[in-house]
């Protein structure tokens, strides 16, 4: 069975493509498609823009489609940047002045109070109209200043206290196993795994 990841990071699809090993679902992506048009991410949680992309793929395509739609969530911030993370110091999109309006933004607070959490949610839709809500989170704390250069977005300043290290001083595979993404993508798998015994049979 062929399903679609409605993303252009090839880091995602290799991810779930990883987690599916051994079965018989091939995970392609918006690249693998001759036309896609953009879906504005309009909604008040992540839930719902995931929700948004997901249905519109497995509409225009025909194919089982996943979306996901991720995000920092502090709660000193009443958790913003929640759904605006990507551009939260405003267009274009850039990590590095974000960054910089967290730590401006957070400026004076205790580091008891800076605690947060990065969300993934992910959403499996069907052509028929079936769907399903997988979520994931990774909690941590915001730290003064950057360390680390792995990662993306705001990893340097998310501080992961049971190892020690932010997110960005984790390597690709370490953050892998723990990130909010992962979390939700595992628990796609019985799910995609279902849909593809059902497929079978049909
Ligand atoms: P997306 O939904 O995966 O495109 O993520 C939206 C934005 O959330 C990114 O541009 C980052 O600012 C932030 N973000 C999501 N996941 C991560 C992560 O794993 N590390 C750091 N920042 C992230």
């Amino acid at each position: 069975m062929k399903v679609l990841l409605a993303t252009q990071n090839r880091g995602k699809v290799k991810e779930l493509q990883d987690l599916l090993s051994g079965e018989e679902i091939e995970v392609l992506s918006l690249e693998d498609l001759d036309h896609w048009e953009e879906v504005e991410e309009t909604g008040s949680t992540f839930a719902e823009n995931a929700a948004m992309k997901a249905r519109i793929a497995a509409q225009r395509t025909g194919l089982v489609s996943l979306a996901d739609d991720s995000g920092l969530e502090v709660d000193a911030l009443q958790g913003a940047p929640g759904v605006y993370s990507a551009r939260y110091a405003g267009e274009p999109k850039d990590d590095d002045k974000n960054n910089d309006r967290l730590l401006q933004e957070l400026e004076g607070v205790p580091e008891e109070q800076r605690t947060g959490r990065f969300r993934c949610a992910l959403v499996i839709a069907a052509p028929t109209g079936e769907e399903y809500l997988t979520e994931g989170t990774v909690e941590g704390r915001i730290l003064n200043e950057r360390r680390g250069k792995e990662g993306f977005g705001y990893d340097p300043l998310f501080y992961l206290p049971d190892f020690g290290r932010t997110m960005a001083q984790l390597n690709l595979s370490q953050k892998n196993k723990i990130s909010h993404r992962a979390e939700a993508f595992r628990q796609a798998v019985p799910i995609l795994k279902e849909f593809a015994q059902r497929n079978e049979k049909a």
